[in-house]
């Protein structure tokens, strides 16, 4: 069959078998065919694909989409033949015959789809072949990973220019599924998008019911709740290591609920047989690190959960919206403690310098906010993604509920921005957070800060508290984190300190972050841990006994290394509360424990 342009309509019914488009496609499928660059952000389940292969279908030539991942890809490839249309990859997966091939292919004229994957476009080759055809536009799938603010940021991507220089004529059409405001325009420039239409879809589901809640102890109990109400129903539980999959799947099994785990560790054989049975309703959850769900087309996911903070609202947002897209309503549960935001931190802290490090951190706290909030979540998302917030009225826990206990945290808040005011609003929270606490740290007595009358003046709390505190303060935005973190007053302070405004904040934030403190100081710790952890630990320890010439128990004894597999410290300080590690025995031993323990948990 051939279609001209005026057949979008018809097209859409024949290949598609949709009668009418979503919001936003047809706005798309005109921009490509008036031969303009484009951008579309557009949430996952948005009916993205949609919009270039239909275009496609109306002109002669081929399309070449860029695409990170091989198994996305291969799904997409898959499904284009389903509807009786050419499509073939070049990718390192491929051997040198099946590559010469899907050119030959492309050369004959006998595909409207070309995918490869960013790395290809280094290769002169490739990119001189590509210049022997006659292409529509380009696709730039997964777009954000061009930009070093995006959240999965990729040199690959960015390298993608050249696009623009050697093919200038070729309209480019850039789609993701989550970006900022900021994050969408940095796209735009690195490709040298020129003259584009942009569309942005709005970012609020409005099926998603979304909650979060403090992890109580390992959080099984209130998983095991949230999921019970899902009888027979499809979802996913997000975990953030590959053990902790394992392990809660088979939690999940031994309450009679069929569960599976799946993550990178696993072969292809057990991932493919896992992903059937779980699209096939064979089992009811899947209990996943952030490797599953990338593509993933399963319409009927009635629920999400996460069993730990993700690493950002992007990553997070990306992983709820697998709920529910086939417009029915769906639930999703966030569990976090503030324990999850420092290990998260000593990851991100291990890594390379780079630019996309700083953001890192940044998107992390973001996460961190947005979880312990007592904002509408809903508005809280739109509004970090750049759109204008409005509350959702009953779609989230803070929305339904928000009559729970709060108490006055007024004289607390007056306390910290006092803090933050006298010290000259130049340092980050810890910093300030020590001046209440009267700590004796050197750096607060080279300021000559212990003078200050706020000094000390904040001992009825703890540290955690006060940073919840803090937390609170700049959702209400009455301060705000700089550059280098530095925090400083912010609009609403005024409100706090001339017209005296009162400050609330929910109990359990406090009470929690008091909790994690009274435990620790009052259990009799009986340590639980692996013991491959253990034994890993062990023979590290003879190792360094071996080098210094002592006995083994001298290094660390069992009883340090068995709490150490327990506790799995991610920091100086969370190493420094294991008994048995001082300071001194930090600086011996201290890194390359870390450093192991770190690895122990990937
Ligand atoms: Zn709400």
């Amino acid at each position: 069959m051939v279609f001209t342009a005026d057949d979008k309509h018809k097209v859409l019914k024949t290949v598609f078998g949709h009668s009418s488009f979503r919001s936003f496609q047809e706005d798309a499928v005109d921009a490509i065919l008036a031969k303009k660059d484009l951008m579309v952000v557009l949430p996952t389940g948005g009916g993205k694909s949609l919009c270039y292969q239909l275009p496609t279908l109306l002109m002669d030539g081929i399309t070449v989409v860029i695409s990170p991942l091989l198994a996305l890809m291969h799904d997409q490839i898959t499904a284009l033949r389903a509807f009786g249309i050419e499509a073939d990859m070049v990718s390192s997966m491929q051997s040198a015959e099946e590559i010469s091939s899907s050119m030959a292919k492309a050369k004959a004229s006998k595909l409207k789809f070309l995918y490869a994957a960013p790395e290809r476009f280094k290769s002169e080759a490739f990119v001189s072949f590509l210049q022997s055809l006659k292409i529509n536009f380009f696709v730039i799938d997964e777009a954000h990973c061009v930009s070093e603010w995006g959240h999965e940021f990729r040199e690959d991507y960015r390298k993608l220019y050249i696009l623009k220089e050697r093919f200038g004529a070729t309209p480019i059409a850039a789609f993701t599924a989550t970006a900022t405001t900021a994050v969408q325009r940095d796209i735009g420039e690195q490709l040298r998008l020129k003259n584009g239409v942009s569309i942005r879809a709005d970012i609020q589901r409005e099926n998603l019911f979304i909650a979060s809640a403090y992890r109580i102890g390992n959080g099984r109990g209130q998983l095991l709740e949230f999921v019970s109400k899902f009888k027979n129903e499809s979802g996913i539980v997000y975990t953030f290591t590959r053990k902790e999959a394992e392990s809660l799947a088979e939690f999940f099994s031994s309450k009679n609920i069929a569960a599976k785990a799946y993550h990178a560790g696993l072969d292809t054989e057990q991932k493919n047989e896992t992903y059937r049975a779980f699209v096939n309703d064979e089992i009811q959850i899947v209990v996943a690190t952030v490797a599953f769900g990338m593509g993933i087309d399963k319409s009927n996911i009635r629920f999400v959960a996460h069993s730990s903070l993700p690493k950002t609202i992007e990553n997070y947002y990306q992983e709820i919206g697998r709920a529910g897209r086939d417009g029915l309503p769906s639930k999703t549960l966030l569990l976090f403690s503030s324990s999850d935001i420092v290990e998260r931190r000593s990851m991100i802290e291990s890594m390379p310098e780079s630019p996309y490090k700083k953001h890192a951190v940044e998107k992390l706290e973001a996460m961190g906010r947005f979880a312990a909030s007592e904002a509408c979540r809903h508005a809280m998302v739109s509004e970090y993604f750049g759109d204008s917030g409005k509350n959702c009225i009953a779609l989230c826990d803070n929305c339904l509920e928000p009559t729970k206990e709060s108490i006055d945290i007024t004289v607390e808040s007056l306390k910290l921005l006092s803090a933050i005011h006298k010290s000259g609003q130049r340092f980050g929270l810890q910093y300030v957070v020590d001046i209440l606490l009267g700590s004796k740290d050197q750096k607060i007595e080279q300021n000559g800060h212990q003078t200050l009358s706020v000094y000390g003046i904040g001992k009825e709390k703890s540290r955690k508290q006060w940073l919840s505190i803090a937390d609170r303060l700049l959702e209400l935005k009455a301060i705000r984190q700089g550059e280098y973190r530095v925090v400083s007053l912010d609009e609403y302070a005024l409100q706090i300190i001339k017209e005296k405004q009162a400050v609330t904040i929910r109990k359990d934030r406090l009470t929690e972050a008091a909790k994690e403190r009274t435990n620790r100081k009052k259990e009799i710790y009986k340590p639980i841990y692996d013991n491959d952890v253990f034994e890993a630990l062990r023979v590290l320890r003879s190792k360094l006994a071996k080098e210094a010439n002592v006995p083994p128990y001298v290094v660390f004894s069992d009883k340090t290394l068995k709490e150490m597999a327990d506790r799995l410290p991610a920091t100086k300080e969370e190493m420094l509360e294991v008994s048995g590690v001082g300071e001194v025995k930090f600086e011996r031993y201290g890194l390359e424990f870390l450093e192991l323990l770190y690895k122990s948990k990937l």
